[in-house]
């Protein structure tokens, strides 16, 4: 089976034959990571790898805190405004599709937003160019994502946002290819695509980010509280982060960041390439902002939807429908997908178009 879900989304199949091997007795410990104390010597090991692993592939500086936190990334939409908007009260948001759109309003609670670009009236299909934003340069933070899951437009570049910290919400584009961590004030990202199962947000903050939460910030959403319990300040999503260190030990194995870049760029131009090459199908995004991740794609006939859906199903490719609100179709094609998965997609595509065009 192909499975091409936007997330939670399919796995490295060594990760998931090691942790079925593991599952019921870690190491010789006689317990699944499952039952083990977070605070016991195993998971402290489990916890403490998984984080080394990740600085590794990330090339994450010293000056940067890891956490390992609950609430996914759309928790995160009210943690991040809680934790570092305090310092100015005001925050920039750039609109690039569904989640930074959810994002700003969210944060609309905790202070004021600033909309320094939207992307909206095209339809979210370009990723407005940064001289045309609308920065402010008091603002606490500028808030982007870096991949829209739903309407495949990625940054391909680093915006520059002066001494005002760049906070990205990675979730569907992390480790798909190296980045400069140290452009950043914070990241954040859900663990459901590239990382491992939902129930963990990876958080990389800045040290100089901390100590600046609301008073109402609950303490297990406060990263100075997190930061200073290593993660533990309530009972972290231990099996999450088990799988999590798994996929990073993965990733560096088969050659870290710069080969899964290569591997993403060459799936992705495969599948591009076919779309724009028929004129059955179409994808409506901006060439140079294309995800590598996600990308979505409309039959001509959308009456076609059921049939393409149900003969991708037969020949076991699962998961291919759009999200609700742009319809059509999405391949979500993360890490974990191979080449064959997207050749095999491919031919399919071919097939169909042949049969109904
Ligand atoms: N941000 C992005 C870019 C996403 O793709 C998603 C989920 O698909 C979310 C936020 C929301 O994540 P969660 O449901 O884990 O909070």
């Amino acid at each position: 089976v192909f499975n091409f879900s936007p997330g939670p989304a399919t796995l490295p199949e060594a990760v998931l034959r090691q942790a079925a091997d593991e599952m019921m007795d870690w190491h010789g410990s006689g317990m699944s990571v499952m039952e083990m104390s977070h605070r016991g010597k195993e998971f402290i090991a489990i916890h403490a790898e998984a984080e080394a692993t990740l600085r590794e592939l990330m090339g994450i500086p010293s000056g940067y805190k890891v956490l390992f936190m609950q609430g996914g990334a759309i928790g995160e939409n009210a943690i991040v405004p809680m934790n570092l908007i305090g310092t100015n009260g005001k925050a920039d948001y750039v609109v690039t599709g569904d989640w930074s759109k959810k994002s700003a309003k969210e944060a609309k609670t905790y202070g004021t937003v600033n909309i320094a670009a939207n992307g909206e009236p095209s339809k979210f299909t370009a990723i407005p160019k940064q001289s045309e934003w609308k920065l402010d340069p008091a603002a606490s933070y500028v808030h982007i994502c870096s991949n829209e899951t739903i309407g495949g437009v990625e940054f391909h570049w680093t915006p520059d946002t002066g001494s005002v910290p760049l906070v990205a919400d990675m979730s569907s584009n992390i480790l798909s290819r190296p980045i400069d961590v140290g452009k950043y004030g914070l990241i954040y990202a859900g663990a459901q695509k590239n990382m491992g199962p939902s129930g963990v947000t990876v958080v990389i903050v800045r040290d100089d980010l901390l100590g600046h939460a609301l008073p109402v910030t609950p303490s297990a959403f406060n990263y100075q509280t997190q930061a200073e319990a290593d993660s533990m300040y309530n009972t972290p999503p231990t099996y999450s982060i088990y799988i999590a260190g798994l996929v990073y030990k993965h990733v560096k194995a088969n050659g870290g960041l710069a080969a899964m870049e290569e591997h993403n760029q060459a799936k992705a131009r495969v599948l591009y390439d076919y779309l724009d090459a028929s004129s059955f199908y179409s994808n409506p995004v901006a060439k140079e902002d294309r995800s590598l991740m996600n990308v979505p794609f409309k039959l001509k006939d959308d009456s076609l939807d059921e049939a393409f859906l149900k003969g991708a199903q037969a020949k076991g490719m699962i998961q291919l429908k759009g999200h609700r609100s742009v319809g059509g179709m999405r391949a979500s094609i993360y890490n974990a997908m191979s080449m064959e998965g997207v050749k095999a997609l491919v031919a399919y595509m071919q097939e169909f178009e042949k049969q109904h065009a």
